[in-house]
């Protein structure tokens, strides 16, 4: 099947063939049809299966048979992150080339006054953050009442992030009549109830998850105690005694990346950081350095790394198992490109158990556990120095590695959650913002809990200066 099959128009087809694409993906095929038709949708599908022109190309064509430049956006699309929201933005302006649409990003982090001009102008497409669209409308900025389509894009991230409420307010000021489609890897319970009451007769669409596991990545799992610095010796190990050229390391927090960042540099590892906190023109910098090769090795949150087209790299190590199982296969997704072979590693601490065990139920796959590179028995109760450490270090290196025992010891949280805020460093990561946009706490699933701890610190990216990201698209090769 072809995209002329799809009803789309001819402008359409012909910004649909200068991107470079030859067949509709599952989804698309499936969407756009009903799109066009005018019926809400719910479109179930992971990550990178093309669900951004599965909404995209026919909204496009529903606004471009309607008056263009209305005073009022007559489209809104919901986005959890910036950085999707960005994404968004450009496939708009990629395929919306032969016709004439406006949009406006809103998206935080950026000066309200630019957007705030576009709006005034008028424009057709809305793509924003929750929080942001919030704060206009609050500021009297906005009128929705013209938006009669709606896209809320990554229904369940935006559950991670707390943004269910804010979605729910938001479709309350849209005109009850509008054509609403809700895109989502998963149906958690309190997606199927927000489906069920902001959506009109939908249909739903659920397309296969994609083959997880590349069988060019081999998968290993090394059992470390939840001891930051024993992980940290057990990590700088693998990257040396494996042929490492490129790797990328994924941490669960932003204080972790920074900490662990810090503490490969101190030594002697060539490596970067990436995470949310960081404003696009330093995630730039440091995406460049590991592009061109001063350093080989990035450290990097799944919310700064998600949208990032990093390729080719050799090894993906799991500092911290992941919370969620899509954030799995997505982090070890960056090795093993392209018939090339790569290695994942996953440091596992005895917490960790129940995500492994939803890991390789999502995988199908049971994931090889290798030994420690690092003798560790006991360490977890008590940070043993001597006994924890080989006998191989010089005395130069182990002196730094006591100085971080003693700084991590009050750290030893009981709970991930209490971690954050000990270690904190550095500039706040915006506590209040993040606090702002999450329900409160007894509305919230008790089965979300992981998700939770992780909006903790990586929440709502808020704190970004900057138009529409190019380093989006982004490539690394090896
Ligand atoms: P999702 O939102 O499902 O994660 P995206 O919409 O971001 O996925 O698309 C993932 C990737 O697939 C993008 O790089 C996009 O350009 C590409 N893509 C989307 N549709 C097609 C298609 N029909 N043919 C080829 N590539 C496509
Ligand atoms: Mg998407």
């Amino acid at each position: 099947m072809s995209f002329a099959d799809l009803g789309l128009s001819d402008e359409l087809l012909r910004a649909v063939t200068d991107a470079g694409y030859t067949e509709p993906t599952p989804i698309q095929r499936q969407a756009i049809p009903s799109v066009l038709m005018g019926k809400d949708l719910i479109g179930i599908a992971q990550t990178g299966t093309g669900k951004t022109a599965a909404f995209v190309l026919p909204m496009i064509d529903v606004l471009g048979e309607g008056r263009t430049r209305a005073l009022m956006p007559r489209s809104l699309i919901l986005e959890p992150t910036r950085e999707l929201a960005a994404q968004v933005a450009e496939n708009f302006e990629k395929y919306g080339l032969n016709h004439k649409l406006s949009m406006a990003l809103l998206i935080g982090g950026v000066q309200m006054g630019d957007q705030v001009k576009a709006l005034e102008k008028g424009v057709d497409v809305l793509i924003a953050t929750p929080g942001r669209l919030m704060d206009l409308y609050g500021r009297g900025k906005i009128l929705l009442t013209g938006c009669s389509l709606l896209v809320i894009d990554e229904a369940d991230r935006m559950l991670d992030m707390g943004f269910i409420p804010d979605i729910e307010e938001i479709c309350t000021k849209l005109p009850k009549n509008r054509q609403t489609l809700l895109f989502s890897a998963t149906m958690p319970p309190p997606i199927k109830k927000l489906a069920d009451k902001f959506l009109t007769d939908p249909k739903t669409i659920e397309v296969a998850r994609p083959a997880t596991t590349n069988v060019n990545i081999t998968q290993r799992i090394v059992q470390v105690p939840a001891t930051a610095h024993v992980k940290r010796d057990v990590l700088r190990r693998l990257l040396q005694q494996d042929e490492v050229s490129t790797a990328i390391i994924f941490c669960n927090r932003k204080t972790t990346v920074r900490d662990l960042n810090k503490s490969l540099k101190k030594h002697g590892f060539r490596s970067a950081e990436i995470h949310g906190d960081m404003d696009q023109s330093a995630r730039i910098a440091e995406l460049d350095r590991f592009k061109n090769g001063d350093v080989n090795i990035l450290v990097a949150s799944d919310v700064a790394a998600r949208g990032l087209d990093v390729k080719g790299v050799s090894h993906v190590f799991n500092f911290d198992a992941p919370w969620h199982p899509d954030d799995y296969v997505h982090r070890i997704g960056r090795t093993g490109r392209g018939g090339a072979t790569g290695t994942a590693y996953t440091l596992v601490t005895p917490e960790d158990a129940e995500n492994i065990a939803e890991i390789e139920k999502l995988t199908g796959h049971k994931i090889e556990r290798v030994p420690s590179p690092v003798a560790i028995d006991g360490a977890d109760e008590a940070p043993a120095p001597k006994r924890a450490r080989g006998g191989k270090r010089d005395a130069k290196k182990a002196e730094p590695r006591r100085e971080e025992a003693v700084a991590e010891a009050p750290a030893k949280p009981k709970s991930r959650r209490a971690a954050a805020p000990v270690r904190e460093e550095g500039p706040a990561p915006a506590p209040r913002e993040e606090q702002r946009s999450r329900p409160p706490r007894e509305e919230r699933p008790v089965r979300d809990d992981r998700r939770r701890r992780r909006d903790q610190d990586d929440g709502p990216d808020e704190g970004w200066n900057g138009p529409i990201p190019d380093f989006l698209n982004y490539t690394i090769e090896a």
